[in-house]
């Protein structure tokens, strides 16, 4: 955790050094030497820190108008000195008092930055690729500036604190003198030589249009006159709204960049959402579904990451205005209708709030049906990043099942890594079949491999493989699809007898005597081993799912799906009471051989039980319950097959 030399109450009145943390210095030197090609959107992060400052302030000026009275317009301001070779860039936002002065610039505060830095450490990566798609903030100030000088006051605090650092591995904090700054915060950057050129207006103007056209607040660049006597200042930016604007009037690249201002990504979304709602009440929403996963998708907060603003002004930027398993999509909802009083707590129950988002919700759903629609390919991509969330959804969202069953996405055992919807599923059912089955797994790969498929393989049954792990729990709370049910293929009898093999041998009349006969044999030994395995097993019984296995374990009537057991057994950390069921493959080599030896060798028998059921075991990735009981079985056989 981070260090820091003094304590910060102690000592405020002296200068003090602080060391950053040690991800800090290797942040700053991986962006001084290896992205110097990126270099000019050290702006764009400071200019969206003082746009974010300003629109704290205004929130929190609604409670205490005070705080904006001796100057209410808010602004952000550039100033370049060739002179002293410095750049200033100032807003009359919220100010940071010291404690925030040490926490926020001396820690890796943003996401987007830890996720950047766990990216990095992987040395062989393209760090320019990186940056692009991170915001890296505040630090990215030391890819242009050998010193970064912060001059900061909290709005009412009356305090000013400077913060200085030449970005090599520590920072000095300092008390000025109270008015040495009214409000807000003013950032100089004494520039390297190597990037004098952005002390030039035109490189400054055309950088703010491009990265920073957006924001929602004049960028104004203080300029002198050619005499030097007066300055001029010029608003550079559009200062308006984004999703206000018209969207004929918006490009790509507008909602690219406003994009990054406020998820910290800098590549290209995977779908946007923009439109304006009228009628009950009036909103405006811009909704971004970014291309991959962020690093918190499944911290147990499951928080919104919405912005949600009040005719312009920011309340919150993370309000729940969609539902938890829509959690990955970011950007802003804009109430025309909402009080401005409005505080964060007060959201969850404010019934504006609550008929916004379920209005929102449902756009969103719908857009993705058009996606997976229309661009399946794109959907598809989608699905794999975020599928696993929305899954989420199928037993939370009790009014959207449907809807978001129809969304869902799955390999099956026929697809070839293709992904399936249900109504493809249901379309393309085997004769006589009448449930969806599914089977659940570590991987794809893995579940395609268990002995409970061979049966429904072999009658070119298809079956989900399902890998989330909250493919368990939504399999087990839904009824079905499309009037048909959910089935997991390790869960209950297999139900296969209705369906022809495509092999056809068993099948056939002329082998039909012999079948029974060999089946009331194979129910011997069934008994037998059931005998033999008293309180490890519900029961043994022949099975028909099995083809070239002799043994597997499915769930007892009843009983939790096989990978729902496997999850509820580590979550609680003991065996649950639920009792499987061995299945036996009557048709299997070696179960013939074994009938053939029921009523002459006892040790035998019970030998061959321990061990088909062990294997069973390790074929569910588990290990034998009694691991030396196992061996010393295993090596028993290995010897008499010596003898
Ligand atoms: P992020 O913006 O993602 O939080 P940054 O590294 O850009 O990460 O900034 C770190 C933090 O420093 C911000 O969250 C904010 O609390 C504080 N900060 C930076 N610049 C300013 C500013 N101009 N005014 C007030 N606070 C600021
Ligand atoms: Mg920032």
């Amino acid at each position: 955790m981070p260090t820091t030399k003094t304590s910060k109450t102690e000592k405020k009145n002296k200068n003090e050094t602080h060391e950053f943390r040690a991800e800090v210095s290797r942040l700053l030197d991986i962006l001084v030497h290896s992205v110097y090609s990126e270099r000019e959107v050290f702006l764009r992060e400071l200019i969206s820190n003082a746009s974010d400052a300003c629109e704290k302030l205004r929130y929190e000026a609604l409670t205490d108008s005070e705080l904006l009275k001796d100057d209410p317009e808010l602004k952000i301001t550039l100033r370049a000195d060739k002179d002293a070779g410095t750049l200033t860039i100032s807003d009359n936002g919220i100010g940071m008092s010291h404690d925030e002065l040490a926490d926020n610039l001396g820690t890796l505060a943003r996401s987007g930055t830890r996720a950047f830095m766990e990216n990095a450490s992987d040395e062989a990566k393209d760090k320019n690729a990186l940056i692009g798609q991170f915001g890296i903030g505040f630090y990215s100030a030391f890819m242009v500036a050998k010193e970064v000088e912060v001059v900061s006051t909290r709005a009412g605090s009356g305090e000013v604190w400077a913060w200085r650092s030449d970005g090599t591995g520590s920072f000095e904090l300092a008390r000025l003198k109270k008015g040495a700054l009214a409000r807000g915060t003013r950032i100089t950057l004494h520039m390297r030589d190597e990037a004098k050129e952005f002390l030039d207006n035109e490189k400054l103007r055309r950088i703010v249009k491009t990265y920073s056209d957006h924001i929602p607040l004049p960028i104004e660049l203080v300029e002198k006159s050619e005499d030097g006597k007066s300055e001029d200042v010029h608003v550079l930016n559009a200062a308006r709204a984004l999703w206000m604007r018209p969207k004929s009037e918006i490009t790509d690249e507008d909602y690219k960049e406003f994009y990054g201002h406020i998820c910290g990504l800098y590549d290209e979304p995977a779908k946007i959402i923009h439109y304006r709602a009228e009628g009950r009440h009036e909103y405006a929403v811009l909704l971004f579904i970014p291309k991959s996963r962020p690093f918190d998708l499944f911290d147990p907060d499951r928080k919104g990451r919405i912005r949600l603003y009040v005719r312009r002004v920011l309340i919150t930027d993370e309000a729940d205005m969609l539902p938890a398993y829509l959690r990955f999509v970011r950007g802003v909802v804009d109430s025309e209708d909402m009080p401005l009083t409005i505080s964060r707590e007060m959201l969850q129950n404010n019934p504006v709030a609550g008929a916004i988002k379920k209005a929102v919700t449902k756009r969103v759903l719908s857009e993705l049906g058009k996606m997976a629609d229309k661009k399946p390919d794109d959907y598809a991509s989608l699905w794999e990043a975020f599928g696993a969330v929305i899954k989420e959804g199928i037993y939370e969202d009790y009014e959207r099942r449907d809807a978001l069953l129809e969304l869902a996405r799955f390999k099956t055992t026929t697809s070839d890594d293709k992904l399936r919807s249900l109504k493809d599923y249901v379309a393309d059912m085997a004769e006589n079949q009448s449930a969806i089955y599914f089977i659940t797994g570590e991987s794809a790969a893995a579940a395609a491999a268990s002995p409970q498929l061979e049966g429904f393989k072999a009658r070119g049954v298809e079956v989900l493989l399902l890998t989330d792990p909250v493919d368990s729990f939504w399999t087990s709370t839904v009824t079905g699809f499309d009037g048909k049910p959910f089935k997991s293929v390790t869960q209950g009898a297999a139900d296969l007898d209705a369906l022809p093999r495509k092999d056809a041998a068993r099948d056939k009349d002329a082998k039909k005597d012999e079948n029974t006969a060999s089946k009331a044999k194979a129910a011997t030994l069934a008994a037998l081993l059931k005998q033999n395995l008293e309180g490890e097993v519900e029961d043994v019984r022949v099975s028909d799912r099995l083809v070239d296995s002799p043994v597997c374990l499915v769930a007892g009537a009843g009983g939790p799906d096989l990978g729902l057991e496997k999850i509820l057994k580590q979550s609680k950390g003991e065996a649950p009471a639920a009792r499987r069921i061995l299945e036996i493959n009557p048709d299997h080599k070696m179960i013939r051989a074994l009938e053939d030896k029921t009523d002459k060798d006892k040790t035998l028998i019970k030998d061959a039980a321990h061990l088909l059921l062990d294997q069973a075991r390790i074929l569910e990735g588990e290990l034998p319950e009694d691991p030396a009981g196992f061996v010393t079985r295993l090596n028993a056989l290995i010897l008499k097959g010596m003898e």
